[in-house]
């Protein structure tokens, strides 16, 4: 009971600007976090929810970790932070995940006078045009595109030609230059090499705990 109240009603009940972070977050990093994080202040956002993909359609190069598994580092990565949660929609959806399925979720979810804001990295929109309905998602949500210092926003430029609709939903915002990512993380610990300090200490632990990413095999090396 005290699982169904903290997983919906707290969200219900806080609703205006909304963040969705849409990830594989295999593992989730500190580069996610403080991308979400300024998110929040800067477009006063009232919370984040953090959706682990389920099968996610851009990433079949790789066996994805099992879903509850990154569902788990994604909440024990977000426990300290009041606004951000955790949503299993795209988990307990079968199939593969799209984003334009998953706004008309939290659109069901929150009503339609609440405006939502999707983060992705701004590498993310480039291939947007790749993605599902996009002109649909389009007027269902707005982006926030996550650059990091010295980013060129001239390589949107063709993005922004082919989806003229995109201009007026596209928003940037900077954050500082974290040079983490997932695969590097998997590829540290494959090799022995420290993870430390790129991500959740809780999350760093139960990666060793479970053994997680230590078989080379299981990681995408020959990428
Ligand atoms: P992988 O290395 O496997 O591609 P990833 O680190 O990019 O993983 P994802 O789960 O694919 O992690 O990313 C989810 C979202 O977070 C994407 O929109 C991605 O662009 C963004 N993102 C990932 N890493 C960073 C980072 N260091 N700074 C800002 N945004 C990031
Ligand atoms: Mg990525």
């Amino acid at each position: 009971m005290t699982m169904t109240f903290q997983q919906t009603g707290t969200i219900e009940s806080l609703a205006r600007k909304i963040g969705i972070m849409g990830g594989t977050f295999d593992p989730i990093h500190f580069g996610h976090l403080v991308t979400a994080e300024a998110a929040l202040a800067s477009f006063d956002l009232e919370q984040v929810i953090f959706v682990p993909s389920g099968k996610p359609p851009h990433k079949k190069d790789y066996p994805v970790t099992e879903a509850e598994a990154r569902y788990l580092m994604t909440i024990m990565a977000v426990a300290t932070n009041a606004r951000f949660r955790v949503s299993r929609m795209e988990i307990d959806r079968p199939g593969y995940s799209y984003a334009i399925d998953t706004v008309k979720g939290f659109r069901e979810l929150f009503g339609p006078q609440t405006e939502l804001y999707f983060i992705t990295g701004a590498d993310a929109i480039l291939e947007i045009l790749t993605w599902k309905n996009v002109e649909k998602l389009l007027g269902l949500c707005h982006f926030i595109a996550a650059t990091r210092p010295g980013f060129d926003l001239h390589a949107l430029d063709q993005v922004l030609d082919k989806l003229p609709a995109l201009k007026g939903r596209l928003h940037f915002l900077e954050v500082p230059a974290l040079a983490i990512s997932s695969s590097d993380i998997r590829k540290r610990v494959a090799e022995g090499r420290p993870i430390k300090y790129l991500l959740p200490e809780t999350v760093e632990h139960y990666i060793y705990k479970t053994g997680l990413y230590q078989d080379r095999k299981q990681n995408e090396e020959e990428r």
